[in-house]
């Protein structure tokens, strides 16, 4: 899928849209999920032009890569979930029903989460 410049985080990238931030450097900004799902519940990506975990996975450099999980990390620390502990999650496409086409993670915290997967 070829990269969309107007989905939401683009435009969010280029200060068209608000956001709530709370981590950027020079290859990836974090903010707050407008919908959370838990207590913590932050956005984290890269400012690079990728669809999908799959497309960072193959085309990123390995600065990029190796920069976004030291920035995953530095997010989870700095909202306190070291200790109680946290969960990331990536969506690639239809299956798991990825809505915005910006390789993401979403980083979970602040309660328990229970099951990764609802019980079919
Ligand atoms: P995904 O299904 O992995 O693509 O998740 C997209 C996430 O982006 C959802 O959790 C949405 O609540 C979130 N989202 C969509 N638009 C915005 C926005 N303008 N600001 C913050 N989060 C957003």
């Amino acid at each position: 899928m070829a990269y969309d410049r107007n989905n939401v985080f683009a435009r969010i990238l280029r200060g068209e849209i608000p956001c709530q931030k709370v981590y950027e450097d020079a290859h990836v900004l974090a903010f707050n999920d407008i919908r959370p799902q838990a207590p913590v519940h932050v956005l984290l990506f890269p400012k690079g032009e990728y669809v999908s975990v799959d497309g960072f996975a193959a085309k990123a450099s390995a600065g990029e890569q190796a920069g976004f999980i030291v920035a995953v990390g530095k997010v989870a620390r700095q909202d306190g979930l070291a200790e109680s502990g946290y969960r990331t999650l990536a969506n690639h496409g239809a299956d798991p029903g990825q809505e915005v086409p910006h390789f993401h993670v979403h980083i979970f915290g602040g309660k328990r989460l229970g099951r990764m997967l609802p019980r079919e």
